[in-house]
């Protein structure tokens, strides 16, 4: 049954854990979901634990070998900063922005991954704009919006919010570019469903490791977003009819040290370069994840040099030297967390190591905080390792005061899709009806 009078609001705490309530629960916002809300402590996420392939999961119900997106990037064997998957075509599946356009809901998005350009679908979209779409435009922004998606009613609301702060500056810049178009569409549009993703957790954790001072300021910075948010509900007159949903993506992992699979595929003759280093060919290439990688293989049909990769790689994982602690066929990682993809293998890191994918010396480098993969802290890894992400909502869908211990990620968008009455096509997962009173 559609009502048509119901809302519900999503935000993604970007890398946010369950041990960061234990602060949180102090702050206004945070301090109010757990008090009146519903709470999964601990959510199970996918495999690879990156925020795109989460953040389409997190949209469909459905793992990364149904979703297609099963990297942050896609495979462009070469190129150390290729393409993002970020368009919202590029989801291979049924998303609940389209069962609610089926329904005649109205949707809006503001920087949420993978939903760039799908303003056929979305209705007022404020498209995330990646790095590479900013070069030789930095001084174009509106116009780029507009290219990925923003209509021409909106538009007067992006430039106010560039206004409040210039979100080339990175973070927490673009959180408040994030709050201030939220809380204007709210107020503006009242749409039945709002989806938006805020990243200064995530982005102090890479720079700064797990737990520190600066996470904590993030988690605070973040409940005076997720406090304006919720003002713009009551603004609007709203707040009985609201759900307001705040969840999170993956966890992190320290690191110290970054490795380069490639070199080894490289000494051997699978990857071959011209005389300045340059890539020239490849029977076996090394995708980096962040904390596990995906291999690739020129022949997958190839049984020799299946069987060849596979020992070598098998064999590199049992010296316990190499960064990486096992090795999964596509078979094993399709059965195991429903990830699958044109690679061959998985290689899961060693609980201290993230994979770099340069072919040429030195094979182990230098941390680098300016790349989410390289910080003092990253993802990436089996989702079942590490501090866990939590799934908070209230509001009149939610039963006040449950505490499920554990759930899964992939049934976030059929919770979603229960509380809208909507019918949501591909989803692998259930609503957890157990916390929804309705
Ligand atoms: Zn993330």
């Amino acid at each position: 049954m559609i009502d048509k009078n119901k809302h519900l609001i999503v935000v993604s705490v970007d890398a946010l854990v369950f041990e960061d309530l234990e602060y949180a629960k102090e702050l206004p916002m945070f301090g109010r979901l757990l008090r009146e809300g519903a709470l999964i402590e601990r959510v199970r996420t996918i495999y690879p634990s990156l925020t795109h392939p989460v953040h389409a999961t997190m949209l469909t119900g459905a793992p990364a070998g149904i979703t297609g997106i099963d990297s942050n990037e896609r495979f462009e064997p070469g190129n150390h900063y290729a393409t993002w998957y970020n368009l919202l075509d590029e989801i291979q599946c049924d998303t609940i922005l389209h069962a609610a356009k089926r329904a005649g809901l109205t949707t809006a998005v503001c920087t949420w991954p993978v939903t760039a350009k799908g303003s056929d679908v979305i209705d007022y979209l404020v498209p995330d704009l990646m790095d590479d779409y900013l070069v030789g435009r930095e001084d174009d922004l509106i116009g780029l919006f507009r290219d990925y998606g923003a209509r021409e009613e909106i538009i007067d609301i992006v430039e106010g919010a560039l206004k409040r702060c210039d979100m080339k500056l990175g973070h927490p810049a673009f959180e408040e570019f994030q709050a201030y178009c939220c809380a204007k569409l709210i107020r503006r549009y009242q749409p039945n469903l709002l989806f938006t993703h805020l990243c200064y957790v995530d982005s102090m954790r890479h720079r700064t490791g797990v737990f520190s001072d600066q996470v904590k300021i993030a988690v605070r910075e973040t409940d005076r977003w997720l406090s304006e948010i919720w003002q713009a509900v009551v603004d609007a007159g709203i707040e009985d009819s609201t759900d307001f949903v705040v969840l999170s993506d993956h966890g992190q992992m320290g690191i110290c040290r970054r490795i380069c699979p490639n070199v080894f595929l490289a000494d051997r003759g699978y990857i071959r370069t011209d005389e300045n280093g340059e890539l020239v060919s490849w029977d076996a290439y090394v995708k980096t994840c962040a904390l596990s990688a995906q291999v690739y293989l020129s022949r997958p049909d190839d049984k020799k040099l299946y069987d060849e990769i596979y020992t070598l790689l098998s064999e590199m994982a049992e010296e316990k030297l190499y960064g990486f602690e096992r090795v999964f066929t596509v078979d094993e990682v399709k059965e195991r967390y429903g990830l699958s993809g044109g690679f061959s293998f998985v290689l899961e890191n060693d609980g201290f190591t993230s994979f770099s994918d340069e072919w040429v010396r030195p094979v182990v480098r230098e941390l680098n905080i300016t790349d989410y993969r390289y910080g003092k802290a990253t993802h990436g890894h089996m989702p079942e390792k590490g501090p866990q992400p939590p799934f908070m909502g209230m509001g009149p869908s939610f039963k006040k005061g449950v505490v499920l211990p554990e759930g899964s990620i992939l049934n976030h968008a059929p919770t979603f899709a229960k509380i809208l009455g909507l019918e949501l096509r591909d989803a692998v997962g259930k609503a957890v009806e157990e916390m929804l009173g309705i």
